[in-house]
């Protein structure tokens, strides 16, 4: 079947996402536990997560429709992004048994929630500069670092850190990731003072030689003959979470455009000063046509992207996911910049809550990574360019 045309299954999901979370309206910012918790008794939250492990055995086509009809009803979960999408795949794809089984279950009934951390103070946008640094000692592992930016820690059970090992061979660092308890000695988090009306808070953590067991390495402890261990997989296990993630904020960011916009159109209909609503002012209707067209095609875009990642084309989905997620955030922004003018004066108000969708829909165009960083991406990757850094 064409993979351009959403199958009934898919229709019918997006119907039964979108009056669950239009039945629960919530007001941005107020805690929203209970509605994920039953979004995960549906199905919903671990609907790409092995069904082996109580997931919904479907893919990543399937979790972006269900965060992007969230969104669309203003009440979009950002942690599935980071939960189900990222750590939920590295785990199913990289875990140890013990590690599935501890984890892939509680997260796909919405009990247990994980965070992830890869962005540095220092390193940003250049993740090969990143220097939380694991050391063993015994059968421990020594966790040092500082992250940045890390979102939902508080109310995650545990954050999926990125890391690096010396590679007893090379002496090089190489990639690795732990699972670190919220609670673990020497984990220490602050909360960022960010201009963001949303649950999820973003903090900055520091790393002071957490003391974690053999078995909080993904993949498990290395068994240095075979290279089978977590510790030589690390860059295969980061670059699995990294597709999932740009296309969930992709759905994020084409839901919030579509709310934005709803809420326009909505109010265009009505709102009259002259002689007819001010939605027949082409100067208005026009800017709206275009962001609906933007969302549709940013969309098309995520959906290429979703169905390459789970047909098991991890490159192709590399370069559809970027640009899925460049897409995106372009049209969200552009739709939430007009939404918030065609309501005028009232486009700036709390009550009718488009104003803090401003700052919210900047998010999807700086993380998890920004506009520029794809533009290079596309720029030396698909067309060949060189590169200036
Ligand atoms: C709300 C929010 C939630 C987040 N959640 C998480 C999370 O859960 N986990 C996590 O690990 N991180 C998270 N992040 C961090 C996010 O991924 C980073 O902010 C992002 O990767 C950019 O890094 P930076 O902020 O250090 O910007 P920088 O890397 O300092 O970049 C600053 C500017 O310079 C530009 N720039 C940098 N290098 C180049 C270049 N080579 N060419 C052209 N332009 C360049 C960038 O595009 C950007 O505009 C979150 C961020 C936000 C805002």
């Amino acid at each position: 079947m064409s993979t351009l045309i959403e199958s009934e299954d898919h229709r019918a999901l997006r119907a039964a996402v979108a009056a669950f979370a239009n039945g629960h309206p919530r007001t941005p910012g107020t805690d929203n536990t209970q509605f994920w918790r039953e979004a995960a008794k549906l199905g919903y939250i671990g609907v790409n997560l092995p069904e082996a492990y109580g997931g919904g055995g479907a893919g990543i086509t399937e979790l972006c429709l269900v965060l992007e009809e969230m969104g669309a009803a203003g009440n979009p979960l950002l942690m599935m992004i980071v939960s189900p999408a990222i750590c939920g795949t590295v785990l199913s794809r990289f875990g140890t048994e013990a590690q599935k089984r501890e984890w892939l279950p509680a997260m796909a009934d919405g009990s247990r929630l994980m965070a992830f951390g890869i962005t540095e103070p220092d390193a940003g946008s250049n993740s090969h500069r990143i220097t939380t640094t694991a050391r063993r000692d015994g059968t421990d592992w020594l966790l040092t670092g500082r992250k940045v930016f890390v979102s939902g820690v508080d109310i995650a059970d545990a954050t999926l850190v990125v890391g690096r090992t010396e590679d007893a061979r090379t002496g090089r660092l190489k990639p690795c990731l732990f699972i670190v308890p919220r609670d673990t000695p020497g984990f220490r988090r602050r909360q960022i003072d960010m201009e963001l009306n949303a649950v999820e808070k973003q903090f900055e953590l520091t790393l002071d030689d957490v003391r974690l067991p053999a078995d909080a390495l993904v993949g498990g402890g290395t068994s240095h003959a075979s290279g089978s261990g977590g510790e030589d997989t690390g860059l295969l296990q980061l670059f699995a979470g990294l597709n999932p993630e740009r296309i969930m904020t992709a759905a994020f960011a084409i839901g919030m455009g579509r709310f934005a916009l709803s809420r326009a159109v909505a109010y265009a209909r009505e709102r009259t000063v002259w002689s007819t609503p001010i939605g027949a002012h082409q100067a208005i209707a026009h800017p709206l046509a275009q962001a609906h067209i933007d969302l549709e095609l940013a969309r098309l875009m995520m959906q290429k992207a979703a169905h390459l990642y789970d047909a098991g084309d991890d490159t192709g989905a590399g370069e559809a996911a970027n640009m899925a997620k460049y897409a995106a955030a372009e049209a969200c922004v552009k739709a939430v910049d007009q939404a918030v003018h065609t309501l005028g004066g009232n486009g700036l108000t709390r009550e009718f809550g488009l104003a803090s969708l401003i700052t919210a829909a900047r998010v999807s165009r700086i993380a998890p990574v920004s506009r520029e960083m794809i533009l290079n991406y596309v720029s030396h990757q698909t067309l060949g360019l060189p590169k200036s850094y």
